[in-house]
Order: C-alpha cells, then structure tokens, then sequence
C-alpha cells in the first residue's frame, strides 16, 4: 500500500492517543484505500499475508471505534461494515442507503442533513447515523 496512506494511518493514530502497532496501522491502511464501507472478513482478504489473525483484527476494529477514527457505518445480515470517520463530523455520520431492490448500501457521502438538537427529553444525542432505503439508479433504470 501506498507510503502517503500508511503516514495518514500513523498520524491518525497518534492524533488519537493510540499506540502505532503493526494491526492498528494495517487494518487503518484498508479502511482509509476503501471505496466503500468493509466488514471483517472484507477487511481481512485485503490485509498482506502475514494478516493478523481473526481475534487480532476484531480487537483493532473495537480499540479504533473508540477512538473514534473508525465508524460502524451500517449492519446488513447480522455483520458491522466499518469504514475511516474521515467523511463525518464529530456529531454526524454521513448517510448511508440501502437499495430494496439489489440490496447494496451506498454512503451517501455528500449528502447534507440538518442535525437534531444535541439533548431531547433527557437523553443526549452524541452523534447522528442516518440510514436512508430506497431504489439506486441502476435498479431505477429498470423498472
Ligand atoms: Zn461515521
Ligand atoms: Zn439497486
Ligand atoms: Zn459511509
């Protein structure tokens, strides 16, 4: 992978108090040359050969989600699908939308929404994560 991803993924890290180890870089690295959002096993098939092993890689993805600089963008059949936070804000996530009729979820990454207000009712709202469904315009042209 390229050297420019792998000095983002360290900076990354560093900008989030967390240690720069082997997995942390490398798992940061698919996430950051990703088009769209991974889960773990997607994760995994990119990593080199020498990839860390399964309990390695889960326990990266948790350590990078609560750090922040990785996001769950979406759950499709049970399984996460996480991708870099570069494309939200602090509060909000970009959309995601899932197509009804081929069943491929899309990030919605330009999409503007208004965002809710911070506190409703006694509960605080830390962050945003809209899922829009639909029809993408490939399944459109079809019908
Ligand atoms: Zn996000
Ligand atoms: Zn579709
Ligand atoms: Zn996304």
């Amino acid at each position: 992978m390229s050297p420019a991803t792998r000095c983002k993924a360290e900076t990354l890290l560093t900008e989030a108090a967390l240690r720069r180890t082997p997995p942390r870089i490398a798992v940061l690295q698919v996430l950051l040359n990703a088009r769209e959002p991974l889960n773990q096993d997607q994760i995994t098939a990119r990593l080199d050969r020498d990839a860390p092993n399964k309990v390695t890689v889960y326990r990266t993805l948790q350590a990078l989600c609560a750090a922040g600089i990785v996001h769950r963008a979406f759950v499709q059949k049970r399984t996460w699908y996480f991708e870099s936070a570069e494309r939200c804000t602090e509060h909000q996530c970009h959309p995601h939308f899932t197509c009804t009729g081929c069943g491929r979820t899309s990030c919605l990454a330009e999409m503007r929404l208004p965002a809710v207000a911070r506190s409703y009712k006694g509960y605080t709202i830390q962050r945003q994560r809209v899922q829009l469904e639909g029809l993408c315009p490939k399944c459109r042209e079809c019908k």
